[in-house]
């Protein structure tokens, strides 16, 4: 009897402590999927006066397919688990060597007739930096900007000295007329002609040249880093080796893993008054505020208010993008992890 009474309870327990495994298993929690990093890029090709009405067909499409041309460059590096710096610079060299826009070929012209370079990349995971200021020779400024950021112990060179040390680190160099456009010729003209009778500063370019076409691109990587780079010839009849806001970090260029990365485009005295890279980096860093909401504020209200005009293209580390401009229109881009391209060139 007494046995019995033993061996029921103990199946009784056994039977209990099933349920009781059973119970748990399907009470608990699945463990979450991780949460897979988002990756992105975004770029710009300048800011201005670019309406519907003043473009041809022919041309609205080269720009559409260059555009489009740097983001699948850039896209192919991060889908591949590359990093968000070899991106933005895939995608910068495909515009500068682009006659369409400001950078490289196709740079503007200085009241002397040169041309001459600024540029800037900034690494957001580590918060390197490399630029270059005034530079004649070389076919793609960024890549000497890189150079300068990982094989120098400065963060900026100008001029000659900055080719002399590219020369030593096989930095493609050309000769002036490689950038020539007639376009840009016309404009200087155009410039000069108005400066000649008695126009303002401000109105020295016509509206109708008052394109800014710098290029840009920012990115987010498989690794969650972040990236942002700036390349452009300056503005039209700039003089006395005028410096633009292109590779002063923190003004046209910004990035940092703890908020976002971002290129501009615009007149660049005003970007650097305003410090306008940072100024957004500092409102998403400091205040938390969304990459849309903080652009808004410095691009529509600061920037605006001081009479400055441009935009700037963001991405945030969780791959949100955003393009606030106050012109007519920006050449931009952005591709998403999916791939998925949109070019946009008017305002919406
Ligand atoms: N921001 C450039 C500069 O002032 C011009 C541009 O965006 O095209 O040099």
């Amino acid at each position: 009897m007494k046995l019995t009474l033993i061996l029921f309870s103990k199946s009784a327990f056994l039977l209990l402590a099933l349920a009781l495994f059973f119970f748990a298993a399907c009470t608990q929690q699945q463990p979450k999927e991780a949460k897979k990093q988002a990756f992105g890029m975004i770029i710009h090709g300048g800011a201005g006066t670019i309406l519907k009405e003043n473009m041809t067909p022919e041309l609205e499409s080269e720009y559409t397919a260059k555009l489009d041309e740097a983001l699948t460059a850039g896209y192919a590096i991060l889908k591949a688990g590359g990093t968000s710096m070899d991106a933005i610079q895939a995608a910068i060299n495909i515009m500068e060597d682009s006659p369409l826009f400001n950078a490289g070929k196709g740079a503007v012209f200085t009241n002397d007739g040169t041309h001459e370079l600024d540029a800037s990349i900034m690494d957001g995971a580590t918060l390197n930096v490399g630029a270059v200021a005034g530079v004649k020779h070389t076919k793609n400024p960024i890549n000497l900007a890189r150079v300068v950021m990982e094989q120098s112990e400065h963060v900026m060179m100008a001029g000659d000295g900055a080719e002399a040390f590219g020369k030593l680190h096989d930095i493609e160099m050309v000769d002036q007329p490689y950038f020539y456009t007639e376009r840009r010729s016309k404009q200087l003209e155009r410039a000069k002609q108005r400066e000649s009778e008695g126009a303002s500063a401000a109105e020295i370019i016509p509206h109708e040249d008052h394109k800014f076409g710098t290029v840009g691109a920012a990115a987010l990587d498989q690794h969650g880093n972040l990236a942002a780079g700036t390349s452009t010839g300056g503005m039209t009849n700039k003089k006395f080796g005028r410096i633009g806001d292109a590779p002063i970090i923190g003004a046209g260029t910004y990035a940092n893993n703890n908020s976002c990365a971002i290129s501009a485009t615009g007149h660049g005295e005003y970007f650097i008054r305003l410090t306008v890279a940072r100024d957004i980096a500092s409102l998403v860093e400091y205040k938390g505020l969304p990459i849309a909401e903080a652009g808004d504020v410095v691009i529509h209200q600061k920037l605006t208010e001081l009479g400055g005009t441009g935009g700037v293209i963001i991405i945030d580390r969780n791959g949100n993008m955003a393009m606030p401009f106050n012109t007519a229109g920006m050449y931009r881009g952005t591709v998403d992890e999916d791939g998925t391209k949109v070019v946009k060139i008017y305002k919406e």
